[in-house]
């Protein structure tokens, strides 16, 4: 028998929460029927609901054995909620989803038959389209994946989402990952392993409303960025080097004048070419221990330092788990 957690993290959802378990509902009796070997749990993450949310979970639980529930002293955000719920599952595989059908159920079965054999240890879809959303926020969400992609070295896919059907060895991996603030999407591509893309048009929310603000999504973009590139850090670096430089054409320039013009004022040239190389060698400066903090930074993450997808071992005991 294999479980299968469906990790689901809800704030203020009471207006989709009974559309998403019916929903959820049919498609798990679905896949029971077509592989009798999978047994589900539904793990719900209250994330500090001030409405009826808890309240739904609550007799959701009481009516059907499968459904588990957390419910967080306050809201600690997505990435809390999702954190918890990888933490608390306990199935072979691990699903996270939204629970306002934005990630529909329906592609449970199809993600399941990529990584069922185990060919992938990941499915996951990505959006080709983002309908439903204003121009200004894709245009700023496109900006955002160019700039992460060129100064990172995490991967970021643009349109990836945070709907994934995971194996226990990849959801472990990201468990190794200790750090507080967490960027999934980095997260998801740093630990690596097999990933399938299943590509589709955005889904509009039935009901309710995102939790999201622009303001809001541009500081989530900002802790991506800060979260996975230390490239900030270097541009004091970058900005010193090109000051200094510019000292040094003026020096040129002073010794040039002083040598051909008789009686030039060089007064104001020898100053400026002063300031420069002063505030230039300061921010080169600043930029060094930008460097020594950025490698602090990491370390600090206590990331881990190499994660194994398969040895020998595994390899056999899979083997056989087939035969
Ligand atoms: N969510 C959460 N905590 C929060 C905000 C959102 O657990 O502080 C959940 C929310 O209930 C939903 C998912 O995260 O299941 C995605 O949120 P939302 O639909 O607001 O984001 P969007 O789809 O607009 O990116
Ligand atoms: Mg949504």
């Amino acid at each position: 028998m294999k479980l299968i957690s469906i990790v689901v993290p809800c704030y203020n959802e009471e207006e989709v929460l009974s559309m998403f378990f019916d929903e959820i509902r049919k498609v798990m009796g679905q896949m029971k029927e077509t592989y009798p070997e999978l047994n589900f749990e539904l793990l719900f993450i209250d994330d500090g609901s001030k409405d009826k949310t808890l309240a739904l979970l609550r007799s959701m639980s009481q009516e059907d054995e499968r459904v588990r529930y957390i419910s967080f002293s306050r809201n600690f955000g997505k990435e809390a909620g999702m954190y918890a719920g990888l933490e608390n599952s306990r199935g072979d595989y691990v699903v996270v989803m939204d629970a306002d059908l934005q990630h529909p159920p329906a592609f449970l079965p199809k993600m399941y038959e990529f990584v069922k054999d185990g060919e992938y240890d990941c499915a996951t879809t990505r959006r080709v389209s983002r309908e439903g959303e204003s121009k200004v926020r894709s245009a700023f969400a496109r900006l955002f994946y160019k700039i992460m992609n060129k100064i990172s070295q995490t991967e970021i896919v643009d349109g990836a989402q945070d709907f994934r059907f995971m194996t226990r060895q990849m959801v472990n991996a990201i468990l190794e990952m200790h750090e507080y603030n967490r960027f999934s999407k980095g997260i998801f591509s740093w630990v690596g392993f097999r990933t399938r893309y299943i590509e589709y048009e955005n889904v509009e929310r039935p009901a309710g409303s995102s939790s999201w603000s622009f303001w809001g999504l541009f500081r989530y973009s900002l802790e991506g960025i800060f979260a996975f590139s230390t490239a900030p850090l270097a541009v004091a670096v970058v900005l010193g080097v090109f000051i200094c430089f510019i000292a040094l054409v003026l020096l040129v320039v002073l010794v040039v004048k002083s040598v051909l013009v008789t009686d030039a004022d060089l007064r104001f040239l020898a100053a400026l070419c002063i300031l420069c190389l002063l505030s230039g060698l300061q921010l080169f400066c600043t930029g060094i221990l930008g460097q020594y903090l950025s490698k602090t930074y990491l370390e600090s993450k206590h990331r881990p330092i190499y994660l194994t997808r398969e040895t020998e071992e595994t390899y056999r005991s899979c083997q056989e788990d087939k035969q």
